[in-house]
């Protein structure tokens, strides 16, 4: 995407609670303020409306502005919109058959800044006026990365339509500076209880602006607005540009901050990239730089950063309760989307038991299916659980027990209870040797051996259906996991198909189970189940389990598990409207054919030398590189080829993480095809760079 580098100046974002309140009056006069305190001054309007202009030349409020701040940059800088009809700047754009496009007025922002200490940026209308079919005039300003000064009125009304306002600019992820309240008209207005506003806002009102005759001398216009409100919060704001802050959130993410999955000793000499706010499938730094997130933010994000109506979802749960337990007590969405998973997950799981991530989502079902045979079989036996080797299925300790990838499990072996490992049919590197056509169905065989010799040993056996993820995409034959399920099934072992990276549409089902009519006694789910919001997870157990577990108080049937947070109903809210969107929407539908068209745009990758693999089940793929193509020679870990290709592609605005010598793209199936098609261009130059070609 555009890294926009570069951005020198820290700015302000000038809204009203309404048009007509003098919002354009206050916005030049602040870029007079600010000009004379010191700062170069740069100015914008993004879009205006209502105003004929001639091409190249400042007219309306964006002229008045210039004026007011000795601003020399040109009109396609300062107003790279301008429309003629008096309508939102959707509407107005639209009557002239044109769409506003954030990115040019991000690129023009961006210009001004890395050319001024300071930019004044005076939105269009109010916070929610429409710039296009889904951004609002507010969400300009939180791409370019500023707060927001309100200006509002002192007349009656007023309360209502700043608090409005600030409302809405918080849920748009905005930092209110302050709001300046200006006496747009020459008419009494009653006595201001600015205490009450402090109070009910923790935001500062600047002042009130009196009603002047006289505001095109800037200096005058200047004096008077400086004369009646609190200009030290701005400046402050200004204060500290974009590279002060990065280093600062830098320094302090060294000093305290403890990172998963990370050598910290790296990390402590390397640069940090510090996440502001995210859009779509952009994220953002708080220096401007957009990545494209070609891993949905660790494969949880379903409809794109900030999707609308899962984030009112969210502030409309807040407002009537966050959390209450589930011990002892249930909820409203938690009974609402318990309804929901069972009817869309397969046939025969209707009982769910929430906790908050995908290793809770297996710690539950390790210990669920352990414990149902102590109810089922009391004279014991069933202690071993059966998985696949180089398994991921999180890091608590019954979630490590079932993990086969050395490097992260090895240390902890000892605390582990004991588990038998089938070889994963990783057809491209087969563990049993064998040919890629031949390696499913000998790699089933060795399940059904294991099961066949000692079912009456295991709980359960343990898989991620169809495409193990962690272990570096490593897509299953077809038809290898309605054998293994199946043979569960016939030597009576529970079945645990864990989802949590699979589920919710991503392989072109709603559950990778589907694809192969898998039902499972147990299944788990977490990261997509909320959109990728909150951590949110889902144990489904079907009735054989769940019965099991029923008996009188003193037979001790309980199951004795349970987090704090379980069922927290702002995590049963998102993941309910992420359903439902994900139904309304086809993720699935979508995930297959976005799929196949991503699969077209890596074909060319074979041609590298040194791609070895690539692949793919819906949006999830896979890429593996290997020293040489002929000997399918592994890179060294040491020599970090995977995180050097990482590295290089987020260089080129692209975020992916690498899983040993695989570089995964895990993206959101709202993706485009554009940006899918870009994310594989980012990737092959990338690859190409470091690998060689
Ligand atoms: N199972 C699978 C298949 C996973 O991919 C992951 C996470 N990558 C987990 C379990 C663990 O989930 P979490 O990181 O939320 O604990």
């Amino acid at each position: 995407m555009t890294a926009q580098g570069g951005k020198k100046a820290r700015g302000i974002f000038i809204t009203g609670v309404d048009t007509d309140v003098g919002k354009t009056v206050i916005a030049g006069a602040l870029a007079a303020i600010i000009k004379e305190a010191g700062f170069k001054t740069g100015v914008m309007k993004p879009v205006q409306t209502g105003v004929e202009s001639v091409s190249g030349e400042l007219a309306g409020d964006a002229a008045f502005l210039a004026k007011m701040s000795g601003s020399g940059s040109g009109a396609e800088l300062v107003n790279p919109y301008c429309f003629s009809k008096p309508l939102s700047p959707y509407h107005a754009a639209k009557a002239e058959g044109v769409s506003i496009d954030p990115q040019v007025i991000l690129a023009a922002y961006a210009k001004l800044s890395a050319a001024n200490d300071a930019i004044a940026v005076e939105g269009a209308g109010g916070i929610l006026a429409p710039v296009t079919e889904k951004i609002f005039s507010g969400d300009l300003a939180r791409m370019m990365g500023l707060p927001v000064i309100i200006v509002s009125h002192p007349f009656l009304g007023s309360i209502n339509h700043t608090l409005l306002t600030i409302n809405a600019a918080e849920a748009m992820g905005l930092d209110v500076i302050g709001v300046v309240f200006n006496q747009y008209k020459n008419e009494p207005y009653p006595e201001p209880d600015f205490d009450l506003f402090r109070n009910q806002t923790g935001i500062q009102p600047l002042g009130i602006v009196p009603f002047s005759e006289d505001i095109t001398d800037a200096a005058k216009l200047a004096e008077h607005v400086r004369r009646a409100i609190d200009v030290k919060p701005i400046l402050d704001a200004l204060s500290m540009p974009g590279a002060q802050r990065q280093k600062s959130y830098e320094d302090r993410d060294k000093k305290h901050a403890w990172h998963p999955f990370t050598q910290m000793k790296g990390w402590l000499r390397g640069p940090v990239t510090v996440i502001e706010s995210g859009d779509g499938l952009i994220l953002r730094d708080i220096e401007g730089n957009e990545y494209l997130d070609g891993f949905s933010s660790y494969w949880c994000n379903v409809h794109g950063h900030g999707e609308p109506q899962i984030k009112r979802a969210v502030v409309k749960q807040l407002g009537r309760i966050a959390h209450s337990t589930f011990l002892g007590l249930s909820n409203v969405p938690a009974v609402d989307l318990a309804e929901k998973l069972a009817e869309i997950t397969p046939e025969g799981l209707d009982r769910v038991f929430y906790s908050d991530n995908g290793s809770t989502a297996v710690e539950v079902a390790v210990k669920m299916s352990y414990q149902y045979w102590k109810h089922v079989e009391p004279s014991g036996g069933r202690n071993k659980f059966l998985a696949l080797g180089s398994a991921y299925h999180g890091d608590t300790v019954g979630a490590m027990a079932v993990g086969g990838i050395d490097q992260y499990h090895s240390t902890f072996r000892e605390l582990l209870m004991e588990v038998d490992f089938a070889p994963a049919p990783y057809c491209y590197r087969c563990p049993l040797g064998e040919k890629r056509e031949t390696c499913g169905l000998r790699c089933a065989g060795e399940v059904e051996r294991k099961l066949a010799d000692g079912a009456q040993n295991y709980a359960a056996m343990i898989m991620e259906p169809l495409v193990m993820c962690p272990a570096g995409i490593i897509t299953m034959p077809e038809g290898y996991l309605a054998r293994v399920a199946g043979a569960a099934r016939r030597h009576n072992v529970l079945f645990i198909a864990d989802e949590v990276a699979v589920g919710f549409g991503r392989t072109g089902r709603m559950f990778a189970c589907d694809h192969e009519k898998v039902a499972a006694d147990i299944m788990c789910m977490s990261k997509s189940i909320s959109g990728g919001l909150l951590p949110f997870a889902a144990t489904m157990a079907s009735s054989k389990v769940f019965d099991a577990f029923l008996g009188g108080y003193s037979e001790q049937k309980t199951f004795f598990h349970g987090h704090t947070y379980t069922a927290n109903q702002l995590g049963c809210a998102a993941a309910l409207t992420n359903i439902q969107l994900i139904q309304e929407r086809d993720i699935p539908g979508q995930a297959a054919a976005k799929g196949d068209f991503l699969g077209e745009k890596l074909a060319r990758f074979r041609n590298l030398p040194h791609v070895g693999d690539i692949r793919r089940r819906g949006l999830i793929a896979g890429i593996e590189l290997v020293r040489g193509k002929q000997t399918k020679e592994q890179y060294p870990w040491e020599e970090m080829v995977g995180v050097k290709v990482c590295a290089e592609a987020k260089r080129r605005g692209l975020l992916v993480r690498p899983l040993g010598n695989v570089i995964p793209l895990f993206p959101a199936p709202i993706a485009t095809e554009a940006q899918l098609e870009r994310m594989a261009d980012i990737l092959y130059e990338t690859i190409a760079e470091v690998t060689g070609r």
